[in-house]
């Protein structure tokens, strides 16, 4: 078919979120601050991009995993770093007692939902945190929700969760970047058993919703889906998987070198005249990432069309 059409179409919007717009601009700022006097610290990566790191740790910027990793007694105050994600209150406290000084990067968003968290445990509250109990986000929440509280894991099978109530009443609150039906299914879960009292904090990032409708959207017109983005990251994991419920062909890559020809080859030789590809990206993908990848895509396509040229004419 020679008359093929290649539609591109990219979801918007594009690049990095606000929050961590917000936390790579306050890692800059304080590293400068420094100026490499004293050492600068963040806790876990600051986002889950190489270029971004490399770029950080050119300006002295250290990544630390874990708490025991800063030194007992440093020299000069070391600069902690609270990334987007946000850190439970206990951890925060064992920073502090090793002499650094703490800057708060956690995304308002985030803040927000661990605020909730907090005010629910102080009116004797049982929290519920819905989202994926190994995420550092979900984490973060529970230690403000206190001991009275769970992980409603969204990647469990929920019939089997039980909640250890014990005739409190309970409020619930939802991990930021999750899709607002894996938020529902919990809810009406929860609305399945009885309760002294059942109160639902809509937490979800509107930001982060933003993208995942314009996902379902795109998916629900196009042949082929590109979700970009690192694998780590949750909302770009949660945006691939709303994408399946409606595009059969969809593909996850972190740049533009995973493209594979073989996924458009078949695409190709279809007899549609218009060939719709989406690509949508995460939080933490840098535009230009997403342009790389628009214009490999291109060049890519057209190879695929040559090919299926060869096969059927
Ligand atoms: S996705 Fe939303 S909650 Fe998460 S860092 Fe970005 S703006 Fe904040």
């Amino acid at each position: 078919m020679r008359n093929k059409q290649i539609k591109i179409m990219v979801g918007k919007p594009t690049g990095f979120c606000f929050g961590v717009k917000r936390a790579i601009a306050i890692v800059k700022r304080e590293a400068k601050k420094a100026q490499g006097k004293n050492p600068v610290y963040t806790l876990g990566p600051i986002i889950h991009n190489n270029q971004v790191l490399k770029e950080l740790q050119s300006l002295n910027v250290k990544i630390i995993s874990a708490v025991s990793e800063l030194k007992q007694k440093p020299l000069a105050a070391p600069i902690v770093i609270i990334r987007s994600h946000g850190c439970a209150p206990v951890l925060v406290e064992k920073i502090k007692q090793k002499g650094c000084q703490i800057i708060d990067a956690t995304c308002p968003y985030v803040k927000r939902v661990q605020n909730y968290a907090a005010m629910l445990k102080n009116n004797g509250y049982y929290t519920v945190v819905v989202g994926d109990k190994n995420h550092p986000e979900v984490k973060g929440i529970i230690g403000y929700a206190g001991r009275q509280a769970q992980v409603y894991d969204i990647n469990s099978k929920f019939k089997n969760q039980k909640l250890k109530v014990n005739h409190r009443p309970v409020g619930v609150v939802a991990q930021t970047t999750i899709s607002r039906q894996e938020f529902q299914n919990a809810v009406s879960a929860f609305s399945a058993h009885d309760y002294r009292e059942l109160r639902i904090f809509n937490t979800l990032c509107q930001e982060s919703q933003n993208r995942q409708n314009t996902c379902q959207n795109l998916a629900n017109n196009v042949n082929l889906m590109i979700v970009v983005g690192s694998r780590s990251s949750a909302n770009t994991t949660s945006l691939a998987e709303i994408a399946k419920k409606s595009c059969r062909r969809v593909y996850k890559i972190e740049n533009k070198k995973e493209l594979n020809q073989k996924w458009f080859s078949n695409l190709c030789r279809k007899r549609e005249k218009v060939l719709r590809i989406g690509v949508i990206a995460g939080a933490s993908t840098p535009q230009h990432t997403v342009f790389e990848v628009t214009q490999e895509l291109g060049s890519v396509l057209k190879n695929s069309i040559a090919g299926g040229h060869n096969n059927n004419d």
